[in-house]
């Protein structure tokens, strides 16, 4: 998980972690060459810009060059930055609906139905929850089909009406059947497509008018960078999310996205996904991950 731009940090950083004192130069050259990790990790320029400013910044008023540890100092400079970068305080999901609704939004491909069975794995293993799974895409026979293995795997119940081509009533008898059945989480799976276009926007703002969950969830594939991002930012003018899902984290990703999101679209990243196998899950925290990255 980002390795390339851990490498280029490090190097980055190398300089000051065996120098008692450092100089002005040392701290320029090392922001530069930080800024520079930053943009070939694919996260953007604005951001990487404000990112070795604000770190100057706070050397600056810190005194660090008079401090005991300049080097340290300012490598937890940047590891606070790289937290608060990628959201600071992990956060939870919102459960407190009976039955609390879960709804998943992002293009085809990104890890949406795989996801949604991660986190009916992840709530149902916490005991207190009986999650229903629901498909709402009407228009792939075998993404529905692809959810009901997903459920079988895990021994989650399917909730699906082949024969209904509007999401917008299944989401909702779905959730007639969840109260009648006691189930307390619904999680709605919904159809992605390629790129983002109206059609696939109106569906999925119906949907959430429809059913007002409590969680909207967005879903993205990390390994598309800058496209995460532009992605993200129209799906949250439209939904107003309350978390981003990033998949393909065990890929070979640069890191752009994790980097990038959180700033764009002001919403916390909240779990990752960093495998095809169920328990693939991990909930997204900022600062174990700065820690990661830093080495
Ligand atoms: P959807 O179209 O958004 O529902 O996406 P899918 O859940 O069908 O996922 C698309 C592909 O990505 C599938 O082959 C999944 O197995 C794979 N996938 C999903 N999440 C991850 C992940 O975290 N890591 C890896 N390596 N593959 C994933």
């Amino acid at each position: 998980m980002f390795n390339s731009l851990s490498e280029k940090l490090d190097k980055a950083l190398h300089v000051l972690k065996g120098h008692g004192s450092i100089t002005e130069v040392n701290v320029a050259e090392t922001l530069k060459e930080v800024r520079r990790a930053l943009l070939d990790a694919d996260v953007n320029f604005k951001i990487a810009k404000e990112f070795t400013n604000t770190v100057k910044e706070k050397a600056l008023g810190q005194n660090v060059l008079t401090s005991l540890q300049p080097g340290q100092l300012m490598i937890k400079l940047v590891k606070d930055e790289l937290t608060k970068l990628m959201g600071g305080d992990a956060e939870g999901i919102n459960l407190s609906g009976n039955p609390s609704i879960v709804l998943m939004s992002g293009l085809q491909g990104s890890g949406k139905t795989t996801f949604s069975g991660k986190l009916a794995n992840y709530l149902k293993n916490k005991k207190t929850k009986k999650p229903l799974l629901v498909a709402c895409d009407v228009y792939r026979p075998a993404a529905i089909d692809q959810l009901h293995i997903v459920g079988e795997q895990i021994d989650v119940e399917v909730f699906s009406d082949k024969a209904n081509n509007d999401p917008v009533s299944i989401a909702k008898a779905a959730i007639a059947h969840a109260k009648s059945n006691g189930f307390n989480v619904v999680i709605v799976d919904t159809a992605g497509r390629l790129a983002v276009d109206e059609v696939m926007m109106t569906e999925i703002s119906n949907i959430h008018k429809a059913i007002q969950p409590q969680e909207t969830l967005f879903v993205v594939d990390s390994m598309t960078g800058q496209d995460a991002v532009n992605t993200a930012k129209a799906f949250n003018d439209i939904l107003n999310f309350d978390g981003v899902i990033l998949t393909k984290l065990d890929g070979d990703t640069r890191g752009g996205a994790a980097l990038s999101i959180k700033s764009v679209v002001n919403k916390p990243i909240k779990f990752i996904g960093t495998g095809e196998k169920m328990d693939a899950i991990d909930v997204f925290y900022p600062s174990r991950m700065a820690d990661r990255i830093l080495g």
